[in-house]
């Protein structure tokens, strides 16, 4: 009766779903859980299961929580900086430009020119 397309969609690794049984003799529930990006996830519980404080979000994967006015925080999860990052960090644009001249030159002089 339920469309389960939601659910049957995401790729679920390790989780309280029990697919397996057959039927829907078990009474189930339907738990909304809210990332920090705002993402609603409905996972369904076994009446007498345990029910996580927290929730992967599908999604994005952030925690997600019951708690639609105080989801999770979104962990600062900055990307590496590239060695040019840290470069153009350190240096000005005209070291910079004068480091690519010399490679360039470097190069220039490796081919034997
Ligand atoms: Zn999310």
């Amino acid at each position: 009766m339920a469309s389960g397309n939601a659910i049957r969609g995401s790729r679920v690794g390790a989780g309280p779903m029990g697919e397996a049984e057959r039927g829907d003799a078990a009474p189930r529930r339907f738990i909304g859980f809210y990332c920090g990006h705002g993402h609603e996830t409905m996972p369904s519980f076994a009446a007498d299961a345990v029910v996580p404080e927290y929730w992967d979000c599908p999604r994005c994967g952030l925690p997600a929580s019951q708690d639609k006015d105080n989801p999770p925080p979104i962990p600062r999860n900055e990307p590496y900086k590239t060695h040019l990052a840290y470069v153009k960090e350190r240096r000005s644009d005209a070291d910079g430009a004068a480091l690519l001249e010399e490679a360039l030159q470097g190069l220039r002089d490796a081919r034997g020119g």
